[in-house]
């Protein structure tokens, strides 16, 4: 693991400071893709690290995947691209999912990035810059299927098969298209996008072909192709929802405990008194808020020893107030850490309790945690 760009990431906060420490376990992550692999008989495995990597990191993230072997990663945006590209060397091949915006065609290359092209105007655009520089630019082309996000319409992937200079100056590199409800292996959307996609690239160069998302690689082979493109897995996030997560948890989110006290039955409890104790109740207040990414609906609990804390009253914006009763007097103090995401409570049970999904519960994860990196050599 390259030490400086380490210290590009780590947000310069010491742990004694921090109110929370988000620890970010790289050897899961590789454990993970090591999973991913094995359930894909020839098809690579690339890396979806857009987001900052989900908000863990794109940069430990991708080079913790490149010690197993992975070369190929998505972002979303140029600028990502960009990042990642500066610090993870010239080899691997980063595409970027959105596109290259109008203007931003000199940056990409610059960087070496593979665009995505979602549409003819993208595609011309790519074309001619790729005339300025003087050489071909590699791309893929993505083809909706059937999710009606980006893409080119059938209607376009027509149009191209007609033209012999469609491709002037690219080099097409891959075929992709992106499946709407993987998730849901029962969908019906799932068959007919994968016969949609066939379809489209059979009009298509024949290069390599990219369908499946995390939860597409266990919708089995015919959704394989020859790249399959997860990112959530890789984080921890079950890509089978409804049955056991087969991936390992990657994230654990501790946060410190700020104060405690002793309120008599009746007492108010947070803003607006949304809570009045309904007993004699022992309190903490806990060093993390909605500021940090915990959504202020969430109504979970926080763990010690084991021992289940619910939240009591609303979640504040720097700070969270937890029923400790059910503790011995005394147990939890000032400066000690309770788990907020780990073994008592996972990803993917924070998500359900805010109505959300683990992705969004990733990504919104807040700046001022201290961030550990474990599992690095
Ligand atoms: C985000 C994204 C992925 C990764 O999806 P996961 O569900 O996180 O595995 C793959 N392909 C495209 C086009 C994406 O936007």
């Amino acid at each position: 693991m390259n030490k400086v760009s380490l210290e590009h990431r780590a947000v310069a906060l010491d742990p004694a400071a921090a109110g929370a420490i988000l620890t970010i376990d790289l050897e899961a992550v590789r454990e993970n893709y090591r999973r991913l692999r094995a359930r894909l008989d020839a098809a690579r495995c690339a890396g979806v690290v857009k987001a900052d990597g989900y908000g863990l990191g794109a940069v430990q993230i991708a080079q913790a995947l490149m010690a197993e072997g992975c070369d190929t990663f998505f972002v979303a945006h140029v600028g990502e691209g960009i990042s990642l590209r500066d610090a993870i060397g010239p080899k691997p091949t980063i595409y970027v999912l959105n596109g290259i915006p109008p203007g931003a065609e000199r940056d990409a290359t610059g960087s070496n990035l593979c665009a995505v092209i979602n549409s003819l105007d993208q595609l011309s655009a790519w074309s001619k810059a790729a005339r300025d520089i003087g050489h071909e630019l590699p791309a893929a082309i993505q083809v909706d299927s059937g999710m009606s996000r980006l893409g080119m319409a059938a209607s376009e992937v027509l149009a191209l098969a007609a033209d012999p200079q469609a491709f002037a100056n690219i080099e097409v590199t891959l075929v992709m298209s992106h499946l709407a409800c993987a998730d849901e292996p029962a969908h019906p959307a799932n068959k007919a996008q994968r016969i949609e996609f066939d379809r489209l690239r059979a009009m298509l160069p024949p290069v390599p072909a990219s369908l499946a998302n995390s939860s597409g690689i266990f919708l089995g082979n015919g959704f394989h192709h020859q790249l399959a493109r997860p990112g959530a897995a890789l984080y921890g996030i079950n890509p089978t929802p409804g049955l056991e997560n087969p991936m390992l948890p990657v994230v654990r989110l501790q946060a410190k405990v700020i104060q405690t006290r002793s309120v008599a039955a009746g007492a108010g409890v947070g803003y607006g008194h949304t809570a009045v104790t309904g007993r004699n109740s022992a309190l903490a207040t806990i060093s993390l808020g909605y500021a940090d990414g915990w959504r202020r609906r969430a109504a979970a609990s926080a763990y010690f020893d084991g021992v289940r804390l619910p939240f009591i009253g609303r979640v504040s914006m720097d700070s969270i107030i937890l029923d400790i009763s059910a503790l011995p007097e005394g147990r939890l103090r000032p400066g000690d850490m309770v788990e907020m995401i780990g073994p008592s409570q996972t990803l993917d049970e924070v998500a359900g309790f805010s109505g959300t999904i683990g992705y969004e519960v990733l990504t919104s994860l807040g700046h001022r945690f201290h961030r550990r990196y474990v599992g690095v050599e």
